[in-house]
């Protein structure tokens, strides 16, 4: 149906709806119908008026810094159907600006009258009436542009030291503000001097924002601070006369004097908490024995908390700091069984030992007794009883032996179930380690490490729309150095590698172990030219910083290949470039950095 717009036309067209459609001719049913028709959206009565206050938005002007801020405001109560939102700001404009405006001029005036009368050097009073006429018969239209005009004529009158210049500068703006001409053209002509007094009002909007946003959300612990903060920001923002500046200003000497002393606070506290951190990494590792893998990994938190600290590299501590309670925790496990075992078996052992000294040595009381009776005997048939006790006796403590040796068995078969049972958990634990992101030999993030701290930055890059470089590096003849040095040296050139890419690249950029000698570097904030000036900065350090292989040097190269990460690339996608890009460096000679 084409859209009515004759208002009886929709009228007759709602009746014959009402009918077809058999609904009651209510005046509800009337004005939806009507609507529906005429193509007015049927907002219930009392719903926000969006359309109506959006064009109200629309037709205010935006031109000084406080309109804008206005403004911005607005738009946010529209967005959020906030009408409290809406209405206030609107409400608080009018009246400020109202009361504000009308001070200002009288404050104005006191102060020209104040300046005309004052002596300034190098001022005469015919002087005075020439610039002042001059302000006055460039005859500004807009109010707000003639009194900005007089406040600078009479600042250059106060400022009598440097009063040549300041005439100049108060004349500059007047005769550059001419009155026919819209100021955005005044500024283009104007001196420098009088760009600067116009940039004035944004730099006090910048301060007030600055205060109210940025430093009160530094101090929320800090409840008064964050108050006159706040208060500042608004001050900043109304202080139009000499001496409500003043005030201002020393009131804000002393809020920075108090915040020197607050960031001071800081600093020691965060000092004193990675002391702490410190002191607890030391303890640890005097606490875990024996085990290369969790030392390693605690050396790596000493070495990320002995740097300047940043918000990635805590991150990065916690993690291994993470892995190192779970591990050690399976450990102790098995750690407790074990000595639970050997508890028993000692148990067990001085039990044994215990019976079987106590009847050796009832048994030596007994055959020194028949030691003196064989000497004290007369004749064969008493030594016949003797020699029969000795044998009962020597059968009975033979058999203690026997039975101490059978329970020692079963005692040692029980410690190799426990051992067993140790060596199972050991495996476990083993298996159980992958579940962990780091890589265990360098140290470096392994690939589901590499996924999550992936993502992150991708999303990072995306919320700050700076690039991110990924790189793809492959040692060079590696399988060479294997072959004739040894796997353990290829083990320790590749630990080598990575200590020499930790120190070399910055602390905001990610290096995981992709495969066995291939290594991924994600560079934040990175266009390509600079992720390959990194990468070529890489090489040269590893040629500084040689390896050593029982004191023989041994040069490591790599090749590399850099991309920058596309809106529309997957992780396997830029990967894939990056091996490209890399694989052209293999193949035009190596020890090279390649750009997809
Ligand atoms: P290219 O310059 O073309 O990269 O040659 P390459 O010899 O470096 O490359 P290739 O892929 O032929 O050999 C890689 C070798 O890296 C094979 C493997 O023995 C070795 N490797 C992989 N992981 C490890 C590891 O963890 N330790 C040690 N020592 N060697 C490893
Ligand atoms: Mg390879
Ligand atoms: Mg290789």
């Amino acid at each position: 149906m084409a859209t009515l717009t004759n208002p009886s036309e929709i009228a007759r067209e709602t009746l014959k709806q009402l009918m077809t459609r058999r609904m009651a001719p209510s005046p509800d049913n009337y004005r939806a119908i009507y609507n529906e028709i005429a193509g007015i959206s049927d907002k219930p009565a009392g719903a926000f008026p969006e359309r109506e206050l959006k064009s109200l938005l629309l037709s205010l002007p935006k031109e000084t810094p406080v309109q804008q801020r206005l403004t911005r405001q607005l738009e946010q109560a529209l967005k959020a159907e906030n009408w409290e939102d809406y209405r206030k700001p609107l409400v608080d404009f009018i009246r400020e600006h109202s009361s504000e405006s009308e001070l200002a001029w009288s404050d104005l005036i006191s102060d020209i009258l104040r300046q005309w009368e004052a002596k300034q050097s190098g001022l005469t009073p015919a002087r005075k009436r020439e610039s002042l006429d001059r302000v006055l018969s460039a005859g500004a239209k807009n109010s707000e542009l003639l009194f900005s005009r007089l406040q600078s004529l009479t600042r250059s009158w106060a400022m009598n030291e440097a009063a040549t210049d300041d005439i100049e500068l108060a004349e500059a703006v007047v005769e550059a503000g001419d009155a026919s001409a819209p100021p955005a053209a005044a500024v283009s002509t104007t001196s420098p001097l009088s760009r600067a007094s116009e940039l004035l009002p944004e730099l006090r909007e910048v301060f007030a924002f600055t205060l109210e946003t940025i430093v009160a959300t530094q101090l929320d612990d800090e409840p008064e601070l964050v108050a006159q903060a706040k208060a500042f920001s608004g001050a900043v923002r109304s202080a139009s006369t000499l001496k409500a500046i003043n005030e201002l200003l020393g009131d804000i000497k002393r809020f920075a004097f108090r915040l020197e002393f607050v960031a001071e606070d800081r600093t020691e506290l965060r000092a004193g908490l990675l002391k702490l951190l410190q002191l607890m990494i030391e303890n640890i590792s005097e606490l875990v024995v024996d085990d290369r893998w969790l030392n390693g990994q605690i050396e790596v938190v000493r070495e990320i908390t002995a740097r300047p600290m940043n918000l990635r590299t805590i991150n990065d501590a916690e993690q291994r700091l993470k892995e190192v309670i779970f591990k050690q925790s399976q450990l102790k496990h098995s750690l407790m069984e074990a000595k639970e075992a050997l508890k028993q078996m000692l148990a067990g052992f001085v039990d044994h030992l215990a019976e079987f000294a106590d009847s050796t040595s009832d048994y030596h009381d007994k055959i020194e007794n028949c030691v003196a009776k064989i000497s004290q005997a007369d004749d064969i048939a008493q030594l016949e009883d003797v020699l029969a006790d000795v044998i009962k006796e020597t059968r009975i403590i033979q058999l203690n032996a026997q039975r101490s040796r059978d329970d020692l068995r079963v005692t040692k078969q029980r410690v190799d179930e426990a051992e067993k049972r140790i060596n199972e958990l050991q495996s476990e634990l083993d298996k159980a380690s992958l579940l962990v992101r780091h890589d265990q030999l360098t140290g470096a993030l392994n690939r589901r490490g590499l996924d999550e701290i992936y993502d992150n930055e991708v999303a990072r890059a995306n919320r700050r729309k700076s690039p991110l470089c990924v790189a793809l590096l492959d040692i060079d003849n590696f399988k060479k150095l294997n072959d004739s040095l040894g796997h353990d040296a290829g083990d320790a050139a590749l630990i080598h590698l990575v200590s020499v890419i930790r120190e070399t690249l910055r602390p905001q950029d990610t290096l995981a172990r992709f495969g066995g000698e291939e290594f991924i570097i994600l560079l934040p904030d990175t266009a390509v030219a600079d992720a390959s000036k990194a990468l070529t900065r890489l090489q040269r350090e590893l040629t500084k910083r040689i390896f050593l292989h029982e004191n023989e040097k041994v040069l490591i190269t790599f090749s590399a290949g850099v991309t920058e990460l596309r809106s529309d690339d997957s992780q396997a996608g830029a990967i894939k470039r990056a091996d490209e890009a890399m694989y052209t460096a293999k193949k035009t000679g190596k020890n090279k950095v390649v750009a997809a």
